[in-house]
């Protein structure tokens, strides 16, 4: 019986504060307002392979983390971390920047551009203290288009833009919308996270907004604010992860390359910013599907950074199956793990052959489900060798459908997304 320690949740590593994990320290990058500059990238790129194990991860966050990074060289990455621009001033100003951007803000033509208001956001979160009891996992995003939902995941306080208008949304109540003019945003924001400081010092029970919003109703939550009762919106959801050659009518903008089950080795990532550079590219935005969003105007170019990326090994399109698949690191790198879920992973990715039919695939090595806090349609999680079948659940749920060898995950997982599909 493993301890129970680790599957404690509501802590997010950082650069000051790395986690250990079972390859060694977690040392997580931050980008500001969704991105990078290419310089960064590159930089990052290099102290993996100097500092750490060479591998670098892309959470579902859009942040880049370091992997296996010696307790003796924590100190000098730091350094270098400092010296590059790519360090928050304190702990506590790391910890509360958790926002998450639109990658395709800015770039879309027909995306608002919302990088300035998560740029003064940031700001406010590293200027007012009072926002850093905020617990360490809340999370704020910023959508260029009326879904909240950046990349279909939730936040506690998400800024959706209309045609004309700009609406907050709770998680735990994302039809329920609170219409600001554009000016006003980045303030509506912040008076509702001091509502939940507030809500949390009387009850500490209170982990994410979605507890103050199912105790209190998400109406209250905003009036604490000073905010109107929302609107009830329409549901609208987010389209597919920005991967391959990105354009609007003929026009390309840009170019996604999703990184397998969120990973990328400092010797790819090396090449792809070469070839980036040569395409002219200054920048890159991060996604939370996992994807390294390039700006660039110019087709060929844009091709050929593809073609690269797919020699590589990386994801370049968007039916690629490893892009529905949310996996954690599992073993080695994780000493909870009694599975190596990465190998199976890709092990199931060679061999299924055809579709999952919409259906969404967690691997997970532990009943932690790092990975993914939502359900999944199939959750598997290892055990001695074996995977749990789970359906329509999540990691820790006690409902398994079957016991299964690695071996044969593809066949069935294939015969059950074609029940599903029927
Ligand atoms: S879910 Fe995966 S990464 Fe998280 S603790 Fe379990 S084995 Fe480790």
């Amino acid at each position: 019986m493993t301890s129970m320690d680790h599957l404690r949740k509501g802590w997010c590593p950082g650069a000051h504060r790395p986690m250990r994990s079972g390859d060694g320290l977690l040392v997580r990058v931050r980008p500001r307002a969704g991105s990078l500059s290419l310089a960064s990238l590159r930089a990052i790129g290099s102290m993996a392979a100097q500092f750490g194990s060479g591998e670098i991860d892309l959470t579902n966050r859009g942040n880049l983390q370091i992997r296996g990074v010696t307790d003796d060289a924590f100190v000098a990455l730091l350094g270098a971390l400092d010296m590059a621009g790519l360090l928050d001033p304190s702990v506590e100003a790391e910890a509360v920047r958790n926002v998450v951007v639109d990658p395709l803000s800015g770039l879309d033509p027909q995306r608002a551009d919302v990088r300035d208001l998560s740029a003064s956001l940031e700001e406010l979160l590293l200027r007012d203290v009072r926002l850093w009891s905020l617990p360490g996992k809340f999370k704020f995003s910023f959508s260029g288009v009326a879904a909240p939902r950046v990349g279909g995941r939730s936040a506690d306080i998400m800024m959706a833009a209309g045609d004309d208008y700009f609406s907050i949304a709770l998680d735990g109540a994302i039809g329920m919308r609170c219409d600001v003019a554009r000016g006003n945003v980045v303030d509506a924001i912040h008076r509702l996270a001091l509502a939940f400081v507030e809500l949390k010092e009387n009850d500490a029970s209170f982990r994410r907004m979605r507890d103050a919003v199912a105790r209190f109703g998400v109406a209250r939550v905003f009036g604490l604010a000073g905010l109107q009762i929302p609107t009830i919106s329409a549901g609208t959801e987010a389209s597919g992860a920005p991967v391959g050659l990105l354009r609007r009518n003929e026009s390309v903008f840009g170019v996604g390359v999703g990184l397998p089950f969120g990973r990328i080795t400092a010797d790819h990532l090396a090449v792809l910013c070469e070839h980036a550079t040569a395409a002219g590219i200054e920048d890159v935005r991060t996604s939370p599907e996992r994807v390294l969003v390039f700006p660039v105007s110019d087709a060929p170019r844009a091709d050929e950074l593809l073609r690269r990326a797919n020699v590589a090994g990386l994801i370049v399109r968007e039916d690629d199956i490893r892009l529905a698949m949310d996996v954690c690191p599992g073993s080695p790198a994780c000493k909870n793990s009694r599975a190596d879920t990465r190998r199976d992973a890709q092990r199931f990715a060679d061999g299924f052959a055809g579709s999952l039919h919409g259906c969404s695939l967690h691997i997970s090595g532990c009943e932690k489900g790092c990975a993914r806090r939502t359900e999944a349609s199939f959750t598997l999680v290892g055990r001695a060798g074996r995977y749990d079948i789970i359906r329509d659940g999540s990691a820790d749920s006690m409902h398994v459908h079957d016991t299964i060898d690695a071996d044969d995950l593809a066949a069935a997982i294939s015969r059950l997304s074609l029940e599903s599909a029927v």
